[in-house]
């Protein structure tokens, strides 16, 4: 079995603990028209590598994962390539390595990979399906019953919230996000709200599609407004 590879790099705490290796895989099930990673939407690009030869890299990396680092898969969406990820995860674990995957929670599989990953990061781009539905294709209600079960099942969750104006950034936003978020809430549990940024615009460009975001920027002071509403509803904020 092979995976699909856009790039990988290490990175220091970004994406899990630690130092770690982190591969980009290829191909996304949602369309965001904020995504900073335009090219590894289609399912066809990238560079395959064998999950064994993959596995082997990471035990070769082994001696860079220091401060509790590990392997994290991201993407993309690394969930599109279900079985590979399976097995390469299954064979970190075989070597002990720790292991994290960012995912936009979609799949309705996710849950067979709880056991295999260490950290678990889960993107909750919008409360509402329909709302997510018109702008990414896809609507939330797996995404949510795979964040209760996350939430319900793991220590180690991190929930990211892209904070988009027009989209999911208003007060009246945050109040709704809260109202879905309390009640499953633990200590386990740290949400992280990410501004909108335009740092994957000139790619849009590049690979020849139309970057139709606009006056998206939360500014200062709204985003001040957001978070207070999260503390007040005892969300624990963290910037990574
Ligand atoms: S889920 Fe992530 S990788 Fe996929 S299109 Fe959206 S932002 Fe891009």
């Amino acid at each position: 079995m092979n995976l699909r590879v856009l790039q990988r790099g290490f990175n220091y705490s970004q994406d899990g603990p630690g130092n770690r290796l982190v591969y980009h895989l290829q191909g996304c099930n949602l369309h965001c028209p904020w995504c900073s990673n335009p090219e590894s939407m289609a399912l066809d690009g990238g560079k395959e590598t064998s999950c064994e030869a993959l596995v082997r890299q990471c035990v070769a990396a082994e001696p860079m994962f220091f401060d509790g680092g590990g392997v994290t898969f991201t993407g993309g969406e690394p969930t599109v390539q279900f079985e590979a990820l399976k097995a390469v995860l299954a064979g970190l674990k075989e070597n002990n390595i720790h292991t994290a995957i960012e995912t936009n929670g979609t799949n309705p599989r996710l849950p067979e990979l709880f056991e295999l990953v260490d950290f678990l990061i889960m993107d909750f781009k919008h409360y509402d399906s329909d709302k997510l539905k018109s702008f990414t294709g896809v609507g939330n209600n797996i995404l949510k019953k795979n964040i209760i079960s996350a939430a319900e099942k793991r220590t180690q969750l991190l929930l990211r919230i892209p904070l988009i104006k027009g989209f999911n950034a208003s007060t009246v936003d945050a109040e709704r996000f809260c109202e879905f978020l309390k009640p499953i809430w633990h200590s386990g549990i740290k949400l992280e709200l990410l501004r909108y940024h335009e740092y994957g615009k000139d790619k849009w460009l590049y690979t020849g599609m139309e970057y139709k975001m606009q006056d998206a920027f939360v500014s200062d002071e709204l985003f001040e407004e957001i978070c207070t509403i999260f503390k007040s509803n005892s969300i624990t904020l963290i910037k990574t």
